[in-house]
């Protein structure tokens, strides 16, 4: 049972399901909170949550990062650095590639 991260609250209102990249992603809403989980599963497994309007907040601090950088650190370095997990760093890159943001930053898509 996938519980909410920010207040250990076990979510089962499921709102949506969708793919992304290697992942399914299962969106709940906390009853407590309010705030839209997604987990992100892979081979049904769950690989990490983010709650939703916290997703942007990591977009804005990751490109603040690699601005501050030069577009250069790892993803180890970047996850050390904004506390956060290297999933989440990865999945961020990721979609910042995709809406065309970063380009290549890691030599690899
Ligand atoms: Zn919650």
């Amino acid at each position: 049972m996938l519980k909410c991260p920010l207040d250990g609250t076990e979510l089962t209102k499921l709102e949506k399901k969708w793919h992304y990249s290697r992942f399914t992603v299962l969106s709940y809403r906390c009853e407590k909170c309010q705030r839209s989980i997604r987990g992100y599963y892979y081979h049904e497994r769950l690989a990490f949550t983010i709650p939703k309007n916290m997703q942007s907040l990591i977009r804005k601090n990751v490109l603040a990062y690699l601005k501050g950088h030069k577009g250069l650190g790892s993803t180890e370095q970047i996850a050390e650095a904004l506390r956060i997990s290297v999933p989440e760093v990865k999945n961020t890159l990721k979609e910042l590639e995709r809406g065309g943001i970063v380009e290549n930053i890691h030599g690899k898509k």
